[in-house]
C-alpha cells in the first residue's frame, strides 16, 4: 500500500507542535502568575485564565485531531453541548491545577497537586469527550491502560512543573530549564493522549456512532486552526508581558541601587544605612550579639571646602569615603550620611576597648596627609560611638552616636567619645543655639565686653582683652565657651570673626572720641584663619576706623599658633605688615616648638589660666611659669598671665617677672562704656589707674603698608 507522506508527516508533526505549544503557552502563563502573585499585581487572573485555557484547548484540540488522524472508516458525531462540557471541565480541571501548583505554599505538596489535577484535565477531557462522540453503550477505556497513561502523564506533569518553577540566577540556565519544562510536558500529554486513542476500542465506537450532532471532519478544522491560533496568539503576549516585565525589573533594580547609592562617594546613602541598621538591629536582638555604630564628621570641612573650593571639597569626601571602605573589616558596614558624615556599622561588637582601639585607627587612617593643588589639606575628624542594646533602641543609635561626636568635637576634635546619656540634652540644646546664633548678629545680639590688662610692675591698666558675649533674648548672657564652638562646626565663625574685628576696631575709635587711647586684643579662631584675606580685612578695619594698628592685638592660641605650614606662616607675614601686634594666647598648652617660635612674628605670650590657678599649690606650675617667663625675656616677648584671682597669685607673678596680669582680682570683662566710664570718673572695680599715657589722641600711619610703626 503506498503511503501517503505529507499527511502521515502532518499526522505526527501537528500533534507534537500542538502538544508543545500548548505545554509552553501553560507553562508561560503560569510563570506569569507566579510572578503576579510574588508582586500582588492585580493582573493574576488573566494570567490564570491563559494558562487553563491554553491547556483545557490543547488538550481537547489533541483528542480531536487524534481521532481525526485514526483509520476510521466512519464519520464520527459528537453532541456538541457534551463536546462543549469536555472542553470546559479541561479547562476548569487545568485552572485547579495551575492555581494549586503556584499558589500552594510547600512546594512539593504545590507541584504534586497540580500534576493531579492536570492529568485529571486530560483524562478527564478526553473522557468527556469520548462520550460525547459515542452514544449507546458508554464508551470506556480499560482502566489499567487508563491508569498507566494517568500515571505516567501525572510523574511528567510533576517533573515539569518542578522544572518550571527553578529559577536560576543566569539566565541562559533559566530559559533552558523553562524550555525543558515544556518539552517535558508537551511530550506527557502527546504521547499519553496519543496512547489513549491507541487503547480505544474502535471496533465499539463504529458499532455505537451516532450519526447525529457535529461531524468530526467538520469539527476538525475549527479544533486545529482555533486551537493553534489561540496558542500562538497567548504565547505572544505572554512573551511580550514577560520582556516587558524583565525590563521593568530591571530598570526597577537600577532605580533602587542608585537611590541608595551617594552620587558622591558611591557609598550607600543614608536610605541603605537605616535599612541595613533595621536589618542588622533586628539579627542582634534574636541573638544578643552587640552593634556598634561609629560617627565620623570631619573636623574644620567647610573652611576647607570653602578656601580651597567645591571641587577639592568633594576630592576630600571621596578620599575619606574610599578610606573608611578600605579600612571596614568584612561584615562592616560603611555610608555617607550627609555633607562631611560618614557612619560605619560594625556588627557583633559591643565592648568597649576593642571598639576605643578601632576608633582610634579610624582616626589615624583619616587624617592620614592629603594633597590638593600641591597644598597639604589638613583632615582630621572627630567621632562619636553607640553601641547597641547598652546605649538604647537601634532606631536610636545615629542621633545617640552624633551626639557623643559633639562632644568629642568640644573636645578639641580628632579624637572619640563614646555615648552618655548626658549628651542628648547637650546636643539638642546645642540645635537651638545654632538656630538662635544663626540670626544673633542681624538682631544685634552679639556685644564685646572689655577685660582690663594691667601693667605687673605699677599696677597701671595698659589695654583690655575684648571678648563676646551674646544677648540671649531668653537665655540672658552666654559667654564664647558656650557658642563659638557652635559658630566654627557650622561655619558661622566667619561672620562673628568679622563683626568683633570690626566692632573692636570701632570701639577703639569711639573710646579715642572721647579721649580715651585704649589697646585692645581680640581673638581670632582657627577658622578665622583659614580665610585667605583675613589680614587685609583687619587692614581695612583698622582703616574704615582710623585706628593705629599698634593699638590692635590680635590673640591666637597657642596649639594654632604654632601650626608649621606655609599658609599660617604667610598669615603671619601679612599681619605683621599690617603692623598690629600678635599675642600667643593659652600658652603652655600645646607643643610649642623653639625654633618656630623664635620665628614667628608675635610680640606676646600669654600663660594659660591653667598655671596661674595652680601657683599658690603646686611647684610644678610655678615652674613653668617661671620657664615661661624667662622664655619670653629670652625671645624679647611680654609675658602676660591671665587668670589672676588672689593677691597670692599676682604677688609670685610679679616676682616671677611677668609684664602684664589680667584677672578678675582686677576686673571682670565689662561693657565698653562702663570701661569709658571707670576710666574717666577714676570709679572703677578696684582702686586701679589707667595710664596716663592711655588718655589722648592717636593717629593713623599715612601710609598702613609703610614700614611697622615703632613699638
Ligand atoms: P581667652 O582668650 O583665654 O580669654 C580669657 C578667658 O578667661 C575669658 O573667658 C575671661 O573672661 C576669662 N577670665 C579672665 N579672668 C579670669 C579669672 O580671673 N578667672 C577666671 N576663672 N576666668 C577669667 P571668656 O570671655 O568666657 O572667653 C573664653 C574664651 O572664648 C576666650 O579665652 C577665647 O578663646 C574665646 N573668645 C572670647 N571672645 C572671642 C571672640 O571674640 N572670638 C573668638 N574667636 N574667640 C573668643
Ligand atoms: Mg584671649
Ligand atoms: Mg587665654
Amino acid at each position: 500500500m503506498p503511503t501517503d507522506q505529507p499527511s502521515d508527516l502532518l499526522a505526527w508533526l501537528f500533534p507534537a507542535l500542538l502538544a508543545f505549544l500548548c505545554a509552553h503557552v501553560t507553562l508561560e502563563c503560569r510563570a506569569r502568575l507566579a510572578e503576579s502573585l510574588r508582586s500582588a499585581d492585580a493582573d493574576r487572573w488573566q494570567w490564570l485564565a491563559g494558562a487553563a485555557l491554553a491547556f483545557g484547548s490543547g488538550v481537547w484540540s489533541l483528542h480531536i485531531n487524534g481521532l481525526m488522524t485514526l483509520p476510521l472508516a466512519f464519520n464520527v458525531h459528537y453532541q456538541t453541548l457534551l463536546l462543549l462540557a469536555a472542553w470546559l471541565l479541561g479547562v476548569a480541571l487545568a485552572a485547579a491545577g495551575i492555581w494549586a501548583s503556584v499558589a500552594v505554599r510547600v512546594p512539593a505538596l504545590a507541584w504534586g497537586l497540580g500534576a493531579l489535577l492536570l492529568t485529571l484535565a486530560l483524562v478527564g477531557a478526553e473522557s468527556l469527550a469520548l462520550r460525547a462522540a459515542a452514544s449507546e453503550p458508554a464508551l470506556a477505556w480499560p482502566l489499567a491502560d487508563l491508569a498507566t497513561v494517568a500515571g505516567a502523564v501525572g510523574v511528567i506533569a510533576l517533573l515539569a512543573l518542578a522544572l518550571g518553577s527553578w529559577r536560576p540566577a543566569q539566565p541562559g540556565l533559566h530559559t533552558a530549564a523553562r524550555l525543558a519544562a515544556s518539552l517535558l510536558l508537551a511530550a506527557g500529554l502527546w504521547r499519553g493522549g496519543a496512547q489513549l486513542l491507541n487503547a480505544l476500542p474502535l471496533e465499539l465506537l463504529a458499532a455505537s456512532g451516532s450519526q447525529q450532532g457535529l461531524a468530526l471532519s467538520s469539527l476538525g478544522l475549527l479544533a486545529r486552526l482555533g486551537t493553534l491560533i489561540l496558542l500562538l496568539m497567548t504565547l505572544v503576549v505572554a512573551r511580550r508581558e514577560a520582556i516587558l516585565r524583565a525590563s521593568l525589573v530591571q530598570a526597577r533594580g537600577d532605580v533602587e541601587r542608585e537611590s541608595l547609592t551617594d552620587p558622591l562617594t558611591r557609598l550607600p546613602n543614608r536610605q541603605a544605612f537605616e535599612l541595613r541598621l533595621k536589618d542588622l538591629g533586628l539579627a542582634s536582638e534574636r541573638d544578643g550579639s552587640g552593634l556598634a555604630l561609629m560617627f565620623i564628621d570631619l573636623d574644620g570641612f567647610k573652611p576647607i571646602n570653602e578656601s580651597f573650593g567645591h571641587q577639592s571639597g568633594d576630592w576630600l569626601l571621596n578620599t575619606v569615603g574610599q578610606r573608611l571602605s578600605t579600612a571596614a573589616q568584612p561584615g562592616e558596614f560603611v555610608a555617607r550620611w550627609g555633607a562631611d558624615q560618614f557612619l560605619l556599622l560594625l556588627p557583633g561588637v559591643r565592648a568597649r576597648e576593642p571598639l576605643a582601639a578601632r576608633a582610634r585607627t579610624l582616626l589615624k587612617t583619616i587624617a592620614q596627609p592629603m594633597e590638593v593643588l600641591g597644598r597639604e589639606l589638613p583632615v582630621q575628624a572627630s567621632v562619636g560611638v553607640a553601641i547597641f542594646p547598652d546605649d538604647g533602641a537601634a532606631a536610636l543609635m545615629v542621633s545617640h552616636a552624633d551626639a557623643a561626636t559633639h562632644a568629642a568635637k568640644a573636645a578639641g576634635g580628632g579624637t572619640f567619645c563614646f555615648f552618655e546619656p548626658h549628651m542628648l540634652h547637650d546636643s539638642r540644646e546645642q540645635m537651638e543655639l545654632l538656630r538662635d546664633l544663626r540670626r544673633a548678629i542681624e538682631d544685634q545680639e552679639l556685644e564685646l565686653y572689655f577685660q582690663p590688662k594691667i601693667h605687673a610692675p605699677s599696677g597701671q591698666i595698659t589695654g583690655a582683652e575684648a571678648l563676646i558675649r551674646w544677648n540671649h533674648p531668653s537665655k540672658g548672657l552666654i559667654s564664647p565657651g558656650a557658642f563659638i564652638p557652635v559658630a566654627e562646626r557650622f561655619g558661622l565663625i566667619g561672620a562673628i570673626g568679622d563683626w568683633v574685628i570690626d566692632r573692636a576696631c570701632r570701639q577703639v575709635h569711639e573710646w579715642r572720641e572721647g579721649g580715651l587711647r585704649m589697646r585692645v586684643a581680640i581673638n581670632l579662631s582657627v577658622h578665622q584663619l583659614r580665610q585667605d584675606d583675613l589680614a587685609e580685612r583687619i587692614g581695612a578695619a583698622l582703616q574704615r576706623y582710623e585706628v593705629n594698628p599698634t593699638l590692635l592685638t590680635c590673640e591666637i592660641t597657642e596649639s594654632v599658633a604654632m601650626e608649621n605650614n606655609a599658609s599660617s606662616k604667610a598669615f603671619f607675614d601679612k599681619l605683621e605688615q599690617v603692623g598690629v601686634h600678635i599675642s600667643i594666647d593659652d600658652f603652655g598648652t600645646g607643643y610649642s616648638s623653639l625654633s618656630y617660635l623664635r620665628q614667628l612674628p608675635a610680640e606676646e605670650l600669654k600663660i594659660d589660666a591653667a598655671f596661674v590657678k595652680d601657683l599658690e599649690f603646686s611647684n610644678d606650675a610655678r615652674t613653668v611659669v617661671d620657664a615661661v617667663v624667662k622664655l619670653g625675656q629670652a625671645l624679647g616677648l611680654k609675658v602676660v598671665a591671665e587668670g589672676v584671682e588672689t593677691d597670692i597669685q599676682r604677688d609670685i607673678l610679679r616676682q616671677l617677672g611677668c609684664n602684664e596680669l589680667q584677672g578678675f582680682l582686677f576686673a571682670k570683662p565689662m561693657a565698653a562704656n562702663r570701661l569709658f566710664l571707670w576710666a574717666m570718673s577714676d570709679d572703677g572695680p578696684a582702686h586701679i589707674d589707667f595710664r596716663q599715657s592711655l588718655f589722648g589722641d592717636t593717629q593713623i600711619p599715612d601710609d598702613l603698608d609703610g614700614p611697622v610703626p615703632a613699638r
